[in-house]
């Protein structure tokens, strides 16, 4: 298995090897792809499906998974009922099938152990997907390395990764974990019941033992320009703050 990115990161075979409803509207696909890789926490994939009149739609999907996880890669996709590609995989991509990805890619949104710490993750909705890889990769390295997660979402029931979030929460080993419900109470004594703003992030803050060397930002382009001022207005550098928007 190669451990660089891949060359110009040619299209190439991928096999759906698992999937799993996570929340009413996400559910997680494993890719086994035929020249196997291993990516960076926070980085994507891209994606072509080619209908039979030739007709192609290419989307990005950032990797749940951590890099050392196996065997493949974890996507975690949102439904858009609307849409053209999500509503594929969910009503009808199967174990078995093969697509079409490219990757992995992005260079910006990454985070190693050795940018030091501590790290505020803020993630909305499917934004989540790509903090989960380096709050996985955190974990399945051993790191010390604090890192925060405040994570956005409309009610309980759509919290992608809950059960696994509350339990790396609860290990109180330098992760922290905070959730914020926009359209439901919350259910945990720490957490709001709102959007996010400066106050939050800086009750947020207040759990780390110092103040952050980075800050990762992903969601929509409304969510990731609401929070990137919120954490702005909160004391934190614009130029520690790296951003990734999912679109619409
Ligand atoms: C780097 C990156 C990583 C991403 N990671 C994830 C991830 O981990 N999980 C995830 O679920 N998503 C992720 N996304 C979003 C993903 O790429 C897709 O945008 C998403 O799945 C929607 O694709 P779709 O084909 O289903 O919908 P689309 O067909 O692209 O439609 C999306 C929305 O736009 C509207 N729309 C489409 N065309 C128009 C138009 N002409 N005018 C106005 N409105 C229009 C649709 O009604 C729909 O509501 C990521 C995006 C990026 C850039």
């Amino acid at each position: 298995m190669s451990t660089e990115p891949l060359p110009q990161s040619p299209w190439q075979a991928a096999a759906i090897t698992g999937i799993e409803k996570r929340t009413p509207r996400v559910t997680s696909f494993w890719f086994e792809p035929s020249r196997p890789f291993v990516h960076r926490a926070g980085q994507h994939v891209d994606i072509r499906l080619t209908a039979p009149d030739g007709y192609q739609a290419r989307r990005s999907y950032s990797i749940a998974s951590a890099p050392e996880a196996k065997p493949g890669i974890e996507l975690a996709i949102e439904r858009l009922d609307d849409g053209e590609v999500s509503p594929f995989f969910h009503d009808v991509a199967a174990v078995g099938d093969e697509i079409e990805l490219r990757g992995p890619l992005g260079g910006h949104f990454v985070w190693e152990e050795s940018d030091g710490g501590p790290i505020l993750l803020v993630g909305g909705g499917s934004g989540v997907v790509p903090l989960m890889a380096m709050a996985r990769q955190r974990t399945s390295r051993g790191s010390a390395v604090p890192m925060t997660l405040l994570y956005s979402s409309r009610i309980w029931d759509e919290v992608i990764f809950r059960d696994e979030l509350i339990d790396l929460d609860e290990r109180r080993d330098g992760f922290e974990l905070v959730l914020t419900l926009t359209r439901e109470p919350a259910r945990r004594p720490s957490d709001y019941s709102r959007r996010v703003d400066a106050a939050m992030v800086m009750q947020a803050l207040a759990r780390s033992p110092e103040a952050p060397t980075l800050a990762f930002v992903c969601g929509s382009n409304a969510f990731v320009s609401a929070a990137a001022q919120a954490l702005i207005d909160a004391g934190v550098p614009a130029g520690l703050i790296r951003t990734e928007r999912y679109g619409v």
